[in-house]
C-alpha cells in the first residue's frame, strides 16, 4: 500500500494541478495538506483578505476532496523555516513514501524546498516537485543561451515555443482506494480591517466560479479588451487576478480556452489579453532567474543608489487616498475598500509615489501586497519596479505619467472618481480632475500634497544624476 502527501501552495484547485494528479496516481491513500502559517504570511506581507479568500476556497476543496476519498490536513507552522520539519512530521505520521508539490519561484520558497528535500531524504521519503508555469522557465532562452531581460523578445520566444504539448492540461486527481482519515476543521481567521469583510463578498470562491468568470470574459469581453482595458470605470478586464494569485484557476486553462475560441493574431483583444498573461509568466521567470529582484533589490543595480525621500506624512496621505489628486485618491480608495485596483491605476499611483513623491517603491509595494486580494509577489514587484523605472524592461525614468492628464484621458466624465469619492459627486466633468481651490474648500476636499511640475523635475534630476 502506498500513502502520499500533497502540499497546497498557490495552487488551490483540483483541475490542471500536475503535482496533485501525479500524487493521486501513485497512491492508494493520499492526504492533502495546507500550511497554516500566519508568521510566514506576515513576513511576506500577504494580505489577510487574500488568506480569507484562500480559506473560503479550501472549504470548497475539502468537500470535493472527500468525494475522491482524500482528506484535507491543516499543518500549523511558525515561519517558513519551520515548514520542512512540520511536513516531515506529517509525512512520517501517515507513513508517506512521497511528498508532492508544485514549484514556487520566490527565493524563500526555493530555499524551503531545498531544505525539505534534504530533510525528507534522511527518512527515505521522496520530494516530487512539478513545474507550475506554462513553459518551464529554464527552457526560454535568448539566441546566446542567456535568460531574457526584455519582455518583447521573451514573449516572442514564449509564443514560438508554445507547442500543443505545453498546453496539455493535467487530468483531475484520481479517487483513492482508502480514506486515510477525516479532514480537519479549517481554522478561523479574523480580518482586522472591517472594510475587507464586505470586500470578500465581491469574490466568489471556488473553481466553478473562476471557470464561469473566464468563460464569460472570453465569450463577451475579450474581443474589446485592447480598446477598453484602460478605462477603470468599465468592467472590461477579466477580474481573474484573485483566482490566478491563489491558483484557483491555472494560466494554462485560460490560455487553452482562449486559443480554442480564437487565433492569436496581433492587434486583436485576444492577442492583447494573452500578452498580459505572458507578462505574469515573465515576472515569475524574472524572479526565478534573477532572484535579487525578489529580495527587495532593484533589478537595475545602479538604481540601488536612488536617494528616496523620507516623508511619512505624504506616504500616509497616499495610503489613505488623501493626496488631493482625485484619480489617485479614488484608486487608493478602491484598493482599501475592495482589495483590488485597476491596472492603469496601479501604474498611475505607483508612479506618483515613486516619482512625484520620490518615496521608495518598496514601501508602496509592501502596502499593495498587504491590501490586495490578488497580491502576487512577482507581479507586484515587477509592476512596482516597472513604474519606478528600477526594474526589468521598465518605464524610462523621464516618462512620468501626469495623474491629472491620465484622469482626463481614462476617466473623462469622472465616473470612476465619483464612485469612490462621493464628496466629489456633484462636480462637473471639467472640474473633477483638478478642482479649483474654492471648490475643494466647499466640499472639504484637500489641497494637492505636492506640486506636480516641480516634483516631476526633481524626480528626473534625481534619476539622471545616477
Ligand atoms: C504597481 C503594480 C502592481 C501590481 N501588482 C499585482 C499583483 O500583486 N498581482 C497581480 O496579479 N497583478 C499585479 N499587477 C498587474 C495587473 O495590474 C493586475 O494583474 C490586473 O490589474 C488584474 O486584473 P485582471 O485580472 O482583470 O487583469 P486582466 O487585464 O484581465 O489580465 C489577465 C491576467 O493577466 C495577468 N496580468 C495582467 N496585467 C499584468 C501585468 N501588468 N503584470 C503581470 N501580470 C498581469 C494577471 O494575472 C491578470 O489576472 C500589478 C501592476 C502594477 C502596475
Amino acid at each position: 500500500m502506498s500513502n502520499n502527501l500533497y502540499i497546497f501552495s498557490n495552487d488551490l484547485r483540483l483541475s490542471d494541478n500536475k503535482a496533485l494528479f501525479e500524487a493521486s496516481k501513485h497512491s492508494d491513500s493520499l492526504e492533502v495538506a495546507f500550511l497554516y502559517n500566519p508568521k510566514k504570511w506576515d513576513s511576506h506581507n500577504e494580505s489577510p483578505l487574500k488568506i480569507r479568500f484562500q480559506l473560503a476556497n479550501l472549504e470548497i476543496l475539502k468537500k470535493d476532496l472527500k468525494g475522491l476519498n482524500i482528506n484535507l490536513k491543516i499543518i500549523y507552522a511558525e515561519g517558513i523555516e519551520e515548514e520542512p520539519l512540520k511536513i516531515l512530521e506529517e509525512a512520517e505520521l501517515i507513513e508517506a513514501s512521497g511528498v508532492y508539490i508544485n514549484k514556487e519561484y520566490g527565493i524563500n520558497e526555493r530555499r524551503r524546498d531545498a531544505d525539505l528535500k534534504n530533510i525528507l531524504e534522511t527518512k527515505n521519503i521522496n520530494l516530487n516537485i512539478f513545474d507550475s508555469s506554462i513553459i518551464n522557465p529554464d527552457l526560454i532562452k535568448t539566441g546566446s543561451d542567456n535568460f531574457f531581460k526584455v519582455f518583447t523578445p521573451y514573449s516572442r520566444s514564449f509564443r514560438s515555443l508554445l507547442a500543443k504539448n505545453f498546453l496539455e492540461l493535467s487530468p483531475a486527481p484520481l479517487k483513492q482506494k482508502i480514506l486515510l482519515k477525516e479532514s480537519d476543521e479549517l481554522p478561523e481567521f479574523i480580518l482586522e480591517n472591517k472594510l475587507h469583510e464586505s470586500a470578500l463578498d465581491l469574490y466568489k470562491p471556488g473553481e466553478i466560479a473562476a471557470q464561469e468568470i473566464l468563460e464569460d470574459f472570453i465569450e463577451t469581453k475579450v474581443k474589446d479588451y485592447k480598446k477598453l482595458r484602460d478605462f477603470p470605470k468599465l468592467d472590461s478586464t477579466s477580474g481573474l487576478s484573485p483566482y490566478f494569485a491563489s491558483g484557483v484557476i491555472s494560466a494554462k486553462t485560460c490560455v487553452n480556452l482562449l486559443l480554442n475560441y480564437s487565433e492569436d493574431i496581433p492587434g486583436t483583444g485576444e492577442y492583447s489579453w494573452f500578452n498580459e498573461v505572458i507578462w505574469r509568466e515573465f515576472y515569475k521567470y524574472i524572479i526565478y532567474h534573477y532572484p535579487r529582484v525578489s529580495m527587495k533589490k532593484s533589478f537595475n543595480e545602479k538604481y540601488e543608489d536612488v536617494r528616496w525621500r523620507d516623508d511619512e506624512t505624504s506616504f500616509i496621505a497616499w495610503c489613505n487616498g488623501k493626496t488631493g489628486i482625485p484619480l489617485i485618491d479614488a484608486a487608493m480608495t478602491q484598493l482599501n475598500e475592495t482589495g483590488w485596483m485597476h491596472n492603469r491605476l496601479r501604474m498611475v499611483t505607483a508612479m506618483f509615489l515613486s516619482k512625484n513623491l520620490l518615496i521608495d517603491w518598496k514601501k508602496g509595494e509592501e502596502y499593495f501586497m498587504k491590501n490586495l486580494i490578488d497580491g502576487d509577489h512577482s507581479s507586484n514587484v515587477g509592476g512596482w519596479q516597472w513604474s519606478a523605472s528600477t526594474g526589468v524592461d521598465a518605464a524610462p525614468y523621464f516618462r512620468i505619467f501626469n495623474p491629472i492628464t491620465q484622469s482626463e484621458k481614462f476617466d473623462k466624465e469622472g465616473d470612476f472618481i465619483k464612485k469612490f469619492i462621493p464628496l466629489l459627486s456633484e462636480l462637473s466633468s471639467k472640474e473633477i480632475h483638478n478642482p479649483e481651490p474654492e471648490i475643494r474648500k466647499k466640499v472639504n476636499y484637500p489641497e494637492m500634497i505636492v506640486d506636480l511640475s516641480s516634483s516631476r523635475k526633481r524626480a528626473i534630476e534625481t534619476f539622471s544624476n545616477i
